[in-house]
């Protein structure tokens, strides 16, 4: 049973960090591009990061693998998100740590990467930006000038508490923490509250690359439907994904789907079953693996190289905003007036044991929706752009914009309008969006509007 009762702390003096034009709560992908942004705009900018090591769920859960950055446009498969992601990309790719695309389900491409080369990667754009970051800092609270203003970011460090005061603030913690601290409305869960499941993913080494291709991606799924009646073990998720890295010794490995003891999806925003789900994770993998070595001849050698620092969390709180992109909206390859770039993802949904991928008509389509700039301004804030996986989107919606391709594009038009604003006297509703969209084509975004 839940303690109930509550410890008013004593008040306190805490000391200042600094003073900044921009803030930003997260170095996943929206964090990282909207501090690359607001730097190059000329902001002097803070990103607050928990880890060592920008990336996100990218690095932090082993991720590996960029969607939603290639839309088929009536057939024509091709690369849309650009500006800073070019840059983040060619650096990893300098670094041997990027693998060319891959065909996903014959429609669309996805792209390998490593997670050491987007360390590396990230923390060379940030600099070369003008960025400050300051690793191991946990946001923990807000100050407020007003109901509607944020005046400084609480952080918890090694060198003790500290306030970073900011002009605008962006909420890339993909949590939604910093939206949710300022009172912002949000929502967790699609119908009955059910977000997606979580999963941990891991690496395996030393696999005997050509076998294993003929083996792993297709083949695996009736291994795994006879290991359960040969032995009576049930994999909770029936639909794998494994597939080789760059250097293909190397595969990633996506097959587990993180539940509490009754059944419903591990809560990324609730610390019990967050810690619980990472053991669960951890136990699931100890599991599959064993098959693997057991059941694909090519994996008979192999060994697990990775389990990364966290559990893979896809879904938490998804913060309202002026506009709430929707599932309709990405089937039906939705235009907007404020378009800030492109969502080229499918719905991917995933559900107990399943992931139901839903497609817009490809390639009788173009193949991907507009990103309005409206759903990244929370309901009732006016210094705070949310992007990324906690921006505002349904349930359906998020399915498919949360991945990265998406959230470089959220990132780099939020860091672009909180430079504007930061540096100019609009607030982040006011700012004028064809100017907005002139500047994110010049830095090479594709606002999609020429389809
Ligand atoms: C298992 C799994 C597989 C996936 N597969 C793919 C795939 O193949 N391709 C793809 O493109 N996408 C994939 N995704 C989705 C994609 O990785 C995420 O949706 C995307 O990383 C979201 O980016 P983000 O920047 O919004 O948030 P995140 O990547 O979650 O980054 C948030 C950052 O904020 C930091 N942070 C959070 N709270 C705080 C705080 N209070 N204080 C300080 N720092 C904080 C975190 O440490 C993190 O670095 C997958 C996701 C999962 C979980």
């Amino acid at each position: 049973m839940a303690d109930t009762r509550t410890l008013t702390e004593p008040g306190r003096q805490t000391e200042i960090f600094g003073t900044f034009d921009v803030v930003v709560l997260g170095g996943g992908p929206a964090g990282l591009a909207a501090a690359a942004a607001a730097g190059r705009a000329g902001a002097s900018i803070l990103l607050v990061e928990r880890y060592g090591f920008l990336g996100g769920m990218g690095t932090a859960a082993g991720v590996t693998n960029f969607c939603g950055l290639h839309a088929n446009r009536f057939g024509a498969i091709g690369q849309v998100v650009h500006g800073i992601a070019d840059d983040l990309l060619a650096r990893m790719k300098a670094l041997g740590g990027l693998k060319e695309p891959h065909r996903v389900f014959g429609k669309i491409d996805a792209q390998a990467y490593d997670t050491a080369a987007y360390k590396i990667a990230a923390d060379a754009l940030l600099l070369a930006s003008g960025v400050k970051i300051l690793f191991h800092a946990l946001g923990a609270g807000v100050v407020m000038a007003s109901p509607r203003d944020i005046s400084a970011l609480l952080i918890e460090t090694k060198s003790g508490r500290r306030a970073v005061f900011g002009r605008v603030f962006i909420d890339a913690s993909g949590d939604g923490d910093l939206a949710a601290w300022a009172g912002a409305p949000f929502e967790i869960g699609g119908e009955m509250g059910a977000v997606m499941y979580p999963s941990t993913m891991f690496r395996i080494n030393d696999v005997e690359r050509d076998a294993a291709r003929n083996q792993a991606w297709i083949g695996f799924p009736p291994l795994m439907a006879a290991a359960e009646q040969r032995t009576g073990r049930r994999f909770p998720r029936k639909t794998p994904i494994i597939r080789p890295q760059n250097h293909e010794i190397e595969w990633r490995v996506n097959l587990t789907q993180v539940a509490n003891p009754d059944g419903t999806a591990v809560n990324g925003v609730d610390a019990m079953q967050l810690s619980d789900g990472e053991i669960e994770g951890r136990r699931q993998i100890g599991e599959a693996f064993s098959l693997l070595k057991d059941a694909v001849p090519a994996f008979t050698n192999s060994y697990i190289v990775d389990i990364p620092p966290q559990i893979g969390i896809r879904e938490t709180r998804r913060v309202l905003g002026d506009y709430v992109l929707s599932e309709d909206d990405v089937l039906g390859c939705a235009s907007f007036h404020d378009t800030i770039g492109v969502n080229s993802w499918p719905i991917e949904d995933h559900k107990a044991g399943d992931i139901q991928f839903r497609w817009p008509d490809i390639p009788g389509s173009r193949g991907f929706n507009h990103l309005p700039y409206r759903m990244l301004l929370p309901l009732g804030l006016d210094n705070l752009l949310v992007v990324g996986r906690c921006a505002s989107m349904t349930h359906g919606g998020q399915s498919a914009a949360r991945v990265s391709g998406a959230c470089f594009v959220m990132g780099e038009a939020a860091g672009t309008a909180a430079a504007i604003v930061a540096t100019g006297k609009s607030t982040t509703r006011q700012i004028d969006v064809p100017a907005l969209q002139n500047k994110l084509t010049a830095q090479g975004v594709y606002l999609g509007t020429d389809m």
